[in-house]
């Protein structure tokens, strides 16, 4: 996500932080400072919000190692000001699974407030003052509630929040995983017309939640359908078979040339019969103001690259282009490579597809 910093890198997840969430703490801050007038009454509310989100990280953590369990990687998690976003490679195929992953996260909240009770039983907080009240209620007894609240809250069922996600599930174990989508996705929306509503009226915080609950459906319903219509289609009836490539001894100039003469910006790289990488316009640019043209392409060029069956299906490659940042995907045939495709020749291929429906309807 654009504007957001890395904080963090734990068991191999790395954690960002939006800059909004800073205007959020520094808003807060001076909420607390003009309410209470001293630094202790700034710190007590910065530093409970601060463990809120702690508590909000270890949600998202509950999603993410759930889903490892199941062979899925979590790109990173980010802190926005509503919440925590846990970026997982997908969902898991089978509903059971995705309920379970979806389930994860109010189950965390719910073991933190039970720690917290426990803890705060243990100190007498619910019967006598509390040591740690700095503001008024107790601040471990405040911290319980959000987190019963954190839980409560994400189970409901506003795809794709966390009660969404398994409303979805549910559904798709009846019908198929597209239809299931969109009218998880249509329930969602209702409900974050409800939220925009009830914003408007009393919190304005449930507004930004309505829009986020609102744009996620939108986007999850298209991919889904967007899926389902690349599903029948072979690789190998979308790629491009006219294409030029280059040799990882061949200088920088070389990819110039070809760049100039035509269209293609990114260029696999051989090594004999073998792709060893990918040089796209960026490195060659960073090659040439580096080294200059007569160095050799193997040197700048992107070592990750991915290939994929002519066979499989384009909705493997739609997937791998959503979870890495390569331009093109080589098309290979039992090792060889055959064909390259990019994410322009995904959109060609559905806008014919849909003219050719037209036609058939008409
Ligand atoms: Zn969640």
């Amino acid at each position: 996500m654009k504007w957001s910093w890395k904080i963090a890198r734990i068991a191999g997840i790395d954690i960002y932080v939006h800059a909004t969430f800073f205007i959020l703490i520094v808003w807060l801050s001076l909420i607390y400072w003009k309410a209470g007038g001293t630094l202790l009454a700034v710190f007590s509310g910065v530093g409970f919000i601060l463990l809120l989100f702690t508590s909000v990280v270890l949600h998202e953590f509950g999603h993410a190692l759930t889903a490892r369990r199941f062979g899925i990687r979590t790109r990173n998690i980010t802190l926005l000001p509503i919440g925590g976003v846990a970026l997982l490679e997908k969902m898991p195929d089978d509903p059971r699974e995705e309920i379970i992953v979806a389930l994860a996260g109010p189950a965390v909240n719910l073991v933190i407030a039970l720690l917290l009770f426990i803890v705060s039983g243990v100190n007498g907080a619910f019967i006598s003052a509390e040591p740690l009240a700095l503001a008024d209620g107790g601040f471990l007894q405040r911290l319980m509630l959000m987190n019963i609240f954190l839980a409560l809250f994400n189970l409901i069922p506003a795809f794709p929040m966390d009660g969404g996600r398994i409303l979805r599930a549910i559904l798709a174990i009846r019908m198929d995983h597209v239809r299931a989508t969109q009218v998880a996705a249509s329930i969602g929306q209702s409900i974050a017309l409800m939220f925009g509503f009830l914003g408007v009226l009393y919190n304005p915080f449930l507004i930004f939640i309505a829009l986020f609950v609102w744009i996620g459906a939108a986007a999850e319903a298209q991919n889904a359908t967007l899926k389902s219509n690349l599903s029948g289609v072979k690789v190998g009836d979308a790629m491009q078979t006219n294409y030029e490539i280059l040799d990882s001894d061949e200088p920088l100039s070389r990819a110039v040339d070809l760049t100039l003469s035509g269209t293609q910006k990114d260029f696999p790289v051989l090594s004999g019969q073998k792709v060893i990488g990918v040089l796209g316009q960026s490195e060659l640019l960073m090659g040439l103001s580096h080294k200059g043209k007569h160095s050799l392409t193997s040197e700048f060029m992107q070592r990750d690259v991915q290939s994929v069956e002519s066979t499989e299906s384009l909705q493997l490659v739609l997937e791998r282009f959503q979870n890495s940042d390569c331009k093109i995907i080589a098309v290979t045939e039992s090792g060889s490579l055959v064909g390259i495709i990019d994410l322009e020749n995904i959109i060609e291929l559905l806008k014919i597809q849909s003219a050719m429906h037209e036609r058939i309807r008409k």
